[in-house]
């Protein structure tokens, strides 16, 4: 039976990974920090440790796995990774996992290394008109993300492909565009904003007001995730080794994404904009390269997307209340 490695098991797109490789029946290990919060693993075996420890790290990657999936990183929404108040520990705790990943994979001999990185690398000269921003892989360099997270996401993809240079490790790189849907953070500070809006729109009385970060005028694409796993599992198995963008290309505003979540909850809704950390002012993905290289591209409306993503946030506040 093949075997599959996932880091960052207990997380929002690592736990949906996690059941994706069960379904195709593997043996899956999970590995994270704390378990998953919204539902059991399917994980064969699931190991909670800290990935920044390089002992446990190689006590995890103890035999040659098929493929390892490394999705474990310090990671939030905006009101995590763009206020600066985090940086240091963004930085020093997701680069501390990669290297130490990288270590023990060589050390077991694992041929195959799946990394997630993020459309935050892209600079952000590149992202100031909403209408048209330019997010293609090719335009990373010269370097200039926005954020220190993003600056971190860039470093390990260097590591991850200095890897394959050296090492000889297959390595497989995604830069996910905000990714999104059900069992993810919903609340607490570290949510991102599809979750954020579901979760507004679903405490608010109807007639009410919801609160929204800047003017709403800022652009970005969605990706539900069963399309991301699609893609992340495509790009693993292809023989694509440079990154490649998995994201939508239905870009909307994030007054327009308030609007669908209204529209999905039946509720007619007064929008009031506040101050708050926003990004770039523009991104959507450019997913030329995937359709070429991976013959894949995501066929699913945000709007369905937001449906089951309401559906299940709406029904978290429930048994919060309960
Ligand atoms: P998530 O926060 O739900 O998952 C990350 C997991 O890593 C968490 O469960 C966390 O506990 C775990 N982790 C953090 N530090 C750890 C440590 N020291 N040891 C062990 N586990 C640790 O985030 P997600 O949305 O599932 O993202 C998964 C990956 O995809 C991350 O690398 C993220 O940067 C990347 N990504 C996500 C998005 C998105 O829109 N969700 C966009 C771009 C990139």
């Amino acid at each position: 039976m093949s075997s599959a490695l996932v880091l960052g098991a207990g997380g929002f797109i690592g736990g949906h990974l996690v059941s994706a490789l069960k379904k195709e029946g593997k043996w899956v290990r999970g590995v994270d920090i704390k378990k998953h919060e919204y539902k059991d693993s399917d994980a064969d075996d699931f190991v909670v440790g800290d990935l920044r420890d390089p002992q446990f790290t190689r006590s995890i990657i103890d035999q040659k796995f098929d493929e390892v999936y490394q999705l474990a990183a310090d990671m939030g929404g905006a009101g995590y990774i763009f206020t600066g108040e985090n940086d240091a520990d963004v930085m020093h705790n997701s680069a501390t996992i990669n290297l130490n990943v990288l270590d023990a994979a060589v050390r077991r001999c694992v041929t195959r290394v799946f990394y997630s990185s993020s459309a935050c690398i892209y600079p952000a000269h590149n992202q100031e008109n909403p209408d048209s921003p330019i997010c293609k892989e090719s335009s990373a360099y010269p370097a200039a993300p926005d954020s220190e997270y993003g600056w971190e996401k860039l470093f390990s993809e260097r590591l991850f492909m200095s890897y394959r240079r050296n090492y000889g490790i297959e390595t497989r790189i995604a830069r996910y565009h905000n990714i999104f849907g059900p069992n993810g953070t919903w609340k607490g500070g570290k949510e991102k904003a599809p979750a954020a809006i579901c979760r507004k729109v679903a405490l608010a009385p109807e007639g009410g007001e919801i609160e929204i970060w800047g003017d709403g005028k800022q652009t970005r694409s969605f990706l539900y995730v069963d399309e991301c796993i699609e893609g992340t599992l495509r790009l693993m198995r292809s023989d694509y080794h440079l990154p490649v963008n998995i994201g939508s290309e239905e870009m909307v505003s994030i007054n327009r994404l308030a609007e669908l979540a209204c529209e999905v909850a039946g509720k007619s809704l007064s929008v009031r904009h506040i101050d708050g950390p926003t990004g770039v002012r523009g991104r959507n993905s450019d997913n030329e390269l995937a359709r070429k290289v991976l013959n894949w591209e995501p066929s699913q409306s945000l709007k369905l997307g937001i449906e089951l993503t309401y559906n299940w946030i709406e029904l978290q506040t429930r048994r919060n209340k309960a």
